[in-house]
């Protein structure tokens, strides 16, 4: 069993960069470590989470109990053929550093996540997506401990659950704590570019490489969105919000300049709504309230400018949602885990 680490700071490891205290932390390097840090919380009747990179959470000033640190380290190609290749990693591996592997193994597929904060047994959680592109399409399989059954169990891909930002493991937070994801990468292979920024960077020119996309990616997040070590953020602080078509028909008629992208089939009949746009039409971005506010660059990012908590990015996002909802009539939730 790893060393309990007593008042742990976790101001390195929250991307808001919060002062918060961990009362009681466990790193924990290796799966067969869980069962045993698992029944010494349980029977000490303390309540516990588990952190990866910190880069989706709003953390309080004091995490009572435990908090299970994941940091299982490897990354190697478990299986290949003509078809493509399946590659085993652990949950603490960082993940864009895992995608830069990827693309030096020859491996494409994993090119539009790149840039995205945060560890490999958190990519699952939500589903991680940017530019068109969800982790859960390439993910095989997950292996995890059952805190039900107390056992390893290994969760192929169909029964996660993948939705947008979603999964089971989000929808049963205290059920699965990931310790390895074994990603499935297609051999065949060709550039995924639907969104304009993408688009616009290989306009008029031949068909980039998997490389060339990470690139053109990287470049255009770093323009976008602020640097957590420059900036404490935690992303997109909402999610947006999906809504029937006659919804957004109605509010089309109100507000003309609406931003909005067909969710899914066609058939279903639902449109996404861009939260950022929203906020922006409220008057809302770049608005500074105490140490927090929302970025100037980018409506849906809320940011620290320094001295921020949990409470005053909440109150923040609070008066967000009521501007919101008043205007458009239209909910917008919260995508970070509230601790
Ligand atoms: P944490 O914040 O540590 O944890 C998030 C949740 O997952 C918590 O509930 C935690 O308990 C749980 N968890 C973590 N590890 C495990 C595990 N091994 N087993 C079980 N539960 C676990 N997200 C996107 O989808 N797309 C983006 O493009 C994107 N861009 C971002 C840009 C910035 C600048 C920032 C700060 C964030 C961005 N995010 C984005 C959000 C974030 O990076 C992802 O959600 C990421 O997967 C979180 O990883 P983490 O290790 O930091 O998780
Ligand atoms: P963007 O490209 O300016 O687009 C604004 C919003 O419109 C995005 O939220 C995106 O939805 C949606 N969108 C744009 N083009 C679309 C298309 N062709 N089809 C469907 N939806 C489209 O967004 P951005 O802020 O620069 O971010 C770029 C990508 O990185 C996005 O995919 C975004 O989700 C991701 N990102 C996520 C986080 C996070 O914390 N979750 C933080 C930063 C960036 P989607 O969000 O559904 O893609």
């Amino acid at each position: 069993m790893p060393a309990m680490l007593p008042d742990f700071s976790l101001r390195a490891r929250n991307s808001f960069g919060f002062e918060v205290l961990a009362e009681q932390a466990y790193s924990i390097t290796d799966a067969e470590q869980i069962g045993a840090v698992m029944e010494a919380i349980e029977s000490a009747g303390l309540p516990w989470r588990v952190l990866g990179g910190g880069s989706n959470v709003v953390l309080p000033p004091t995490l009572s109990g435990a908090t299970l640190l994941m940091d299982i380290a490897g990354q190697a190609i478990s299986q290949q053929d003509e078809c493509g290749t399946v590659v085993s990693v652990g949950a603490g591996v960082n993940w864009h550093d895992f995608v830069i592997w990827t693309l030096d193994q020859s491996l494409p597929g994993l090119e539009n996540l790149a840039l995205i904060p945060g560890t490999v047994g958190a990519a699952p959680i939500q589903n991680i997506g940017a530019y068109g592109v969800e982790v859960g399409g390439n993910i095989q399989s997950i292996e995890a401990y059952d805190c039900h059954s107390k056992t390893m169990v290994t969760l192929p891909a169909s029964e996660c659950a993948f939705t947008y930002r979603n999964s089971i493991f989000k929808a049963h937070p205290k059920r699965y704590i990931i310790t390895r994801v074994h990603f499935y990468l297609p051999a065949a292979w060709s550039p995924r570019l639907r969104y304009a920024d993408l688009a616009a960077a290989f306009a008029n020119r031949h068909a980039p490489t998997a490389e060339e996309v990470m690139v053109a990616v990287c470049k255009i997040r770093n323009h976008k969105l602020p640097d957590p070590k420059l900036i404490g953020n935690a992303g997109s602080f909402f999610q947006n919000p999906i809504v029937e078509n006659a919804q957004y028909l109605a509010l089309l008629k109100q507000f003309p300049e609406l931003v909005s992208y067909p969710e899914g089939d066609e058939r279903e009949g639902k449109r996404k709504l861009a939260a950022g746009w929203m906020i922006d039409h409220c008057g809302l971005k770049g608005k500074r309230d105490g140490a927090v506010g929302v970025y100037q660059h980018q409506a849906l990012v809320l940011v620290n400018h320094g001295g921020g908590n949990a409470d005053s990015v909440l109150a923040l996002a609070k008066t967000i949602q009521d501007k919101v909802q008043d205007t458009f009539g239209v909910a917008l939730l919260i995508e970070p885990i509230r601790y």
